[in-house]
């Protein structure tokens, strides 16, 4: 269920490079390219669902496994306890500018709310 020139169908593809940190049957977490965070992973279904704006019923439980999966790898990384900030961008307004739904995973640091 790969989409053509999306980037991020084309790291999961492995056609594009990324430095992986997980990966399962559902999702891949990768680092992002443009760190904001001293951790900054994102956390991607393999089906392209180009949006929270697009999702579906059924989706249901591939949305909540990528936020259980950004838990995990928040504590494996040893910043759980600490506090760390999941995200998800939609459409513009939103500030989403890759259009296949992910879950930013940044720790390391604090974060103000609300967001800018
Ligand atoms: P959005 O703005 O859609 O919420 O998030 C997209 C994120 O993907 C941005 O934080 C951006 O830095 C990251 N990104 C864009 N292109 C690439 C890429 O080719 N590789 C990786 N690892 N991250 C990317
Ligand atoms: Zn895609």
């Amino acid at each position: 269920m790969s989409q053509e020139n999306c980037i991020f169908c084309k790291i999961i593809a492995g056609e594009s490079k990324s430095e992986t940190v997980y990966e399962d049957d559902v999702c891949v977490a990768f680092k992002d390219l443009h760190p904001q965070a001293p951790t900054h992973i994102l956390v991607v279904p393999r089906e392209h669902i180009e949006s929270l704006d697009k999702a579906k019923n059924k989706h249901l439980e591939t949305l909540g496994y990528l936020h259980l999966v950004a838990a995990e790898i928040a504590r494996e990384n040893e910043f759980a306890e600490a506090g760390y900030r999941t995200v998800i961008n939609t459409n513009g307004n939103g500030g989403q500018t890759v259009f296949h739904l992910h879950v930013h995973l940044l720790g390391g640091r604090p974060f103000v709310f609300p967001p800018g």
